[in-house]
């Protein structure tokens, strides 16, 4: 029987380049879509979140990542702004192979000055919920549709690529929706984005509303979700299930409020999970987040996704002695830190068994008798157990205390 799992298994593996065996038939392992552009809106919602500005260097070195990487779109910012963020968009715009796109409200001073930025594509949005065009854009649903329909034609007799962003979509009478999503695909936009705004949406409930709107327009479907609950990447990728051509991120998951669905989250899953082609180089990832990590001043939680500091480690006996004999057995499999730039750990504490403690100590110099990894194993997890951080010093002071033998370190420095 566990021959016959091997069997199919390996044929499985071989016909599906990037399937492994997470799935023994409990979940589908088809791609639902084969590929998944990547709108990446780091410097422009991005920096919209709470207590962050990027500097025009920061824009800079964040854009060449990005364009690196492979991204297909950037959205370097909203060129209104003020002068510096005009250069910045300017100067991304001229050095980079990917589109570059600038936001607008539908104001023709918005809507010049991207123009003039040089930017590859216009993002024009406007308020379409009843409690936005009361309470925000001060204006009347048919006046939306007038303004909406004049920045697209703008922007098409240009040349530049226009996608239109019918703005808080989630929370925005269906009819309403579909008349507006109607006039500018009329009036010439290439994308239609539907922006979950306040992050309402549930995944089942995005798709069905992005089939609704693929049933109002010829144009391509992007789709802009953000995470109040938690939900931005899970609906990022159910648009992709359900039609969309691309989704909008931002490095990190910064962005305003709880932030937008995640670069990292979105590419691995969409790689890893769909078995899509997203064109993304996954192994910058890290180095990526990091970038934005340090620029924006927003700090990578230890247990965030792909590029938390505990995505790929280990503590506990059981996990960390499986993932040393076959690291998908308590990883996702289909996803490794090599794929995403990062390095795989195991860390000592009150968890820990005596598969990680010999390791460490044999990476460290000493050669311990199986006795001995017991003694300093009890030390490990009574120390652990308090609290204390178990590093590589208070792990030799250990395997020193219990006259362990040193003979490889010896045996390296001799060499050396
Ligand atoms: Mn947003």
């Amino acid at each position: 029987m566990y021959r016959e799992v091997q069997c199919h298994t390996t044929w499985r593996i071989r016909r599906l380049r990037r399937r492994i065996e997470f799935s023994h038939g409990t979940l589908r392992t088809d791609s639902e879509f084969a590929t998944a552009r990547i709108f990446d809106t780091t410097l422009r919602d991005g920096e919209q979140a709470p207590r962050t500005s990027f500097s025009y260097a920061d824009k800079r070195a964040v854009a060449t990542e990005l364009d690196e990487a492979g991204v297909h779109v950037i959205e370097a910012g909203f060129p209104v702004n003020s002068d510096a963020e005009f250069e910045a968009v300017a100067d991304i715009a001229t050095h980079s192979d990917a589109t570059v796109c600038g936001l607008a409200r539908v104001v023709e001073g918005d809507i010049e000055t991207a123009l003039d930025a040089g930017v590859d594509m216009v993002h024009v949005f406007a308020s379409t919920s009843e409690v936005q065009l009361a309470d925000s854009m001060h204006a009347t649903r048919e006046e939306v549709i007038e303004r909406s329909v004049e920045s697209v034609q703008r922007v098409t007799e240009t040349g530049a690529d226009v996608m239109f962003s019918p703005m808080d979509a989630t929370r925005t009478e269906r009819a309403y929706l579909a008349e507006v999503v109607e006039a500018v695909t009329a009036a010439g936009a290439d994308w239609i984005n539907i922006p979950d705004t306040c992050g309402v949406a549930t995944p089942t409930r995005f798709a069905d509303l992005v089939e609704f709107v693929g049933e109002h327009t010829d144009a391509r479907i992007d789709v802009h979700t953000h995470d109040d609950f938690g939900l931005a990447s899970a609906n990022a990728l159910a648009g992709f299930e359900a039609g969309a051509d691309q989704a909008q991120v931002s490095v990190t998951g910064i962005g305003e409020r709880a932030g937008n669905a995640a670069f990292e989250q979105v590419v691995m899953a969409a790689e890893s999970i769909h078995g899509a082609d997203t064109g993304i180089d996954t192994t910058a990832i890290s180095e990526i987040a990091a970038m934005v990590e340090a620029r924006s001043g927003i700090d990578i939680p230890p247990n965030a996704p792909v590029i938390g500091a505990n995505a790929f480690a280990h503590e506990s006996g059981i996990h960390a002695a499986g993932v040393m004999e076959n690291s998908a057995t308590f990883e996702p499999g289909v996803m490794t830190p090599e794929m995403v730039g990062a390095e795989r750990e195991f860390v000592l504490g009150k968890h820990t068994g005596t598969h990680s403690v010999r390791k460490r100590l044999e990476e460290i110099g000493f050669d311990p008798t199986d006795t001995e990894v017991r003694a300093v194993t009890r030390e490990v997890k009574d120390t652990g157990a308090t609290g204390t951080d178990i590093t590589d010093e208070r792990l030799a002071a250990f395997a020193e205390d219990h006259d362990i033998d040193a003979e490889r370190e010896r045996v390296t420095e001799g060499r050396a």
